[in-house]
């Protein structure tokens, strides 16, 4: 997996295609996805698995590209969706109703519908006025919701507060001690079937006690349910495996389920399991070029031709990213740099302080481990149309999502027939 993005002889590849090849003939900036990252990612949940009954759901919000959802829907995926856009996106890249689970903390009423509608597997229920409400769409509806509590275990997952979820100060899912209620009264309620529990405790987890302790919190839960005759047949435990962006360790999929696993005490219920990151994270890179440097004296700027818009982790949660440059010359002096996008705003940055062989106007850089929360955060800031995004499949790449251009900023614009009152 690491060896998918390789250099050989100082020329950077994805699977068996020169990333300049690519940049020539679709320009920059892009997203490149592996589709063997992807795959084989993906085979090391199932097969950590072995014979457990288990539902791999990929989170959609992590990549949301039809292209790469489809990959994943044909690998026997479920899918892990937190808006009606998502449950779009994840009917039409071929994942079955019966896959997909659908969390998050403001579901709508058209949204509710639309997944009621559709026949999804469950929905992940926030809190008890949702549980009404969705009682009440199905009723209209006139067909049965499938459902699990999302219960907050507060355990700290030890990441960055903006993607720490599992505590009790957080927004999401219900305290442990309140859920109980929540099963009796979902038992007595109209177009409700309860068949599982969830939680997710945040993004990013580089150690796997904080799983296992909230599994632990679920499973005192289950023998609770149980002397109320609640039965239910799946775990649901969220996503938050992180991955190696820089000098972090983290476990391989093998290992986190294994350590589930291994603290089932025999239980067979179907363990649900969300990952995004973990899986696709480490399956793409954002590539660059160089537009310009600028020395002020105090400081090396790299102004490339990629920004916040494209790729926000760095800004947003000051997340390091790994960058080199697409085609190495020997062994270059390294020169410390910021990497800066064209934005108008300080906050505009891929890197700041990172040491870089010297590189000079059209250079191509690689962003590493841009593949998750990469193109899915990405926004219109400063009118930039978003970047392409380009699969490889060995020795082939299509792309899969076309720059978008000037008129699709405007898209839906319209400018009406007002003048200012009084002119
Ligand atoms: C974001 C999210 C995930 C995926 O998290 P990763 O850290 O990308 O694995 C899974 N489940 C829920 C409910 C989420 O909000």
């Amino acid at each position: 997996m690491d060896n998918v993005f390789r250099y050989q002889e100082g020329e950077l590849f994805c699977e068996d295609v020169a990333v300049r090849d690519i940049a020539k003939q679709v320009g920059t900036p892009f997203f490149l996805y592996s589709s063997f990252a992807f795959c084989s990612r993906l085979n090391d949940y199932v097969k950590a698995f072995s014979d457990h009954p288990h539902l791999v759901c990929f989170a959609v919000k992590s990549n949301s590209n039809l292209a790469v959802l489809n990959l994943m829907a044909n690998q026997g995926t479920g899918a892990d969706i937190v808006s009606g856009g998502e449950l779009f996106r994840a009917l039409r890249s071929g994942f079955p109703a019966e896959r997909i689970v659908y969390s998050g903390v403001g579901k709508t009423v058209p949204e509710i519908r639309e997944a009621i509608a559709a026949g999804i597997l469950m929905f992940n229920v926030e809190s008890m006025q949702e549980l009404e409400e969705i009682s009440r769409q199905a009723m209209l509806l006139g067909k049965r919701a499938r459902i699990s509590f999302r219960v907050n275990p507060d355990v700290n997952p030890q990441t960055h507060p903006y993607i720490s979820t599992g505590l009790r100060k957080n927004k999401f899912g219900m305290p442990v001690d309140m859920a109980l209620e929540a099963y009796k009264i979902a038992k007595g309620m109209d177009g409700i079937d309860i068949i599982g529990i969830d939680c997710h405790i945040g993004s990013q987890l580089t150690d796997l006690s904080p799983f296992v302790d909230a599994l632990e919190r679920v499973k005192s839960l289950l023998v609770d349910l149980d002397s109320l005759g609640i039965r239910l047949d799946y775990i649901d435990i969220g996503g938050g495996l992180g991955i190696r962006y820089h000098e972090e360790s983290a476990p391989s999929p093998g290992e986190y389920v294994r350590a589930i696993l291994d603290h089932m005490d025999g239980l067979r219920h179907k363990i649900i399991i969300e990952p995004g990151r973990s899986i696709a994270g480490n399956a793409g890179i954002l590539v660059t070029s160089v537009i310009n440097i600028k020395d002020t004296g105090t400081k090396r700027f790299v102004i490339v031709d990629a920004a916040m818009n494209d790729l926000a982790r760095p800004s947003l949660y000051e997340a390091y990213h790994a960058i080199h440059p697409v085609c190495m010359e020997g062994n270059a002096a390294q020169v410390a740099v910021d990497i800066v996008g064209p934005i108008c705003e300080s906050g505009d940055f891929l890197a700041r302080d990172r040491l870089l062989p010297r590189v000079k106007k059209g250079d191509l850089l690689s962003v590493f481990s841009a593949g998750a929360y990469g193109f899915t955060m990405s926004s219109n800031y400063n009118s930039r149309p978003r970047a392409a995004e380009v699969m490889v499949r060995g020795k082939e790449f299509a792309v899969v999502r076309a720059r978008e251009t000037y008129d699709d900023l405007i898209k839906g614009e319209k400018i009406p027939d007002w003048t200012c009152k009084g002119s």
